[in-house]
């Protein structure tokens, strides 16, 4: 899926919220592509009520403040946050520390996942639902997966991430697959917004100062 796919996902996505199905597929199949309807039908049978308003409105402004690092020691793209699930309280925030910790497993949603269940003093975040910029790495969507999160939403995806750096090609849903408990994993949400954090003039600046110091 190109970028641009997003907008895609989005309108049919909007189309689809206020309609029933059958009135929706009726005026769809009117109008719209085979890759448009395919979108819908998936939006559809997402068995989450969540609104998809509120995860681009909780995706961009976790983005935003993920991009508030470019101006810190430690310039990451990677941040993930938590939200109760049913009240959609937010628990936890927090950005990758791989640098910042010297410690390869620190990333976004790992350490976000960590502070939440050292707040709840459990190891269970059954009941949350995790947003993250980034489709989880392998590692960090098995956590993801041992914390029992009844649903994981990311920005960018996983293909976006490796035009930048090495990625382990695996995806999330894939991981989710081997897994016999309850989680749905839902993406991309605000694609490009979450994927233009990787080419912000203000992180390749910021990397570019550390290189040269
Ligand atoms: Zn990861």
């Amino acid at each position: 899926m190109t970028l641009e796919g997003s907008n895609l996902d989005s309108e049919a996505m909007a189309m689809a919220r206020p309609r029933s199905r059958r009135a929706f597929l009726r005026t769809a199949s009117l109008i719209a592509t085979a890759p448009m309807l395919a979108e819908a039908q998936r939006a559809l049978a997402a068995p989450t009520a969540a609104g998809t308003s509120v995860d681009a409105a909780r995706m961009r402004s976790l983005a935003d403040w993920t991009a508030l690092s470019f101006d810190t020691p430690h310039p990451t793209v990677y941040g993930a946050a938590i939200f109760d699930t049913t009240s959609g309280e937010e628990l936890m925030r927090a950005l990758n520390a791989v640098g910042a910790q010297h410690d390869p497993s620190a990333h976004g949603e790992i350490v976000t996942i960590r502070l939440a269940c050292a707040k709840l003093e459990k190891p269970s975040l059954k009941g949350y639902t995790l947003y993250t910029t980034c489709e989880p790495c392998p590692m960090c969507m098995a956590c993801c997966l041992w914390a029992g999160l009844d649903r994981v939403v990311y920005g960018a995806t996983i293909d976006d991430a490796a035009k930048f750096g090495n990625q382990i090609m695996i995806y999330s849903a894939d991981v989710k697959a081997h897994w016999k408990g309850a989680c749905v994993v839902d993406g991309p949400v605000d694609r490009e917004r979450c994927a233009a954090l990787f080419s912000d003039p203000k992180l390749l600046a910021a990397r570019a100062k550390r290189k040269a110091s």
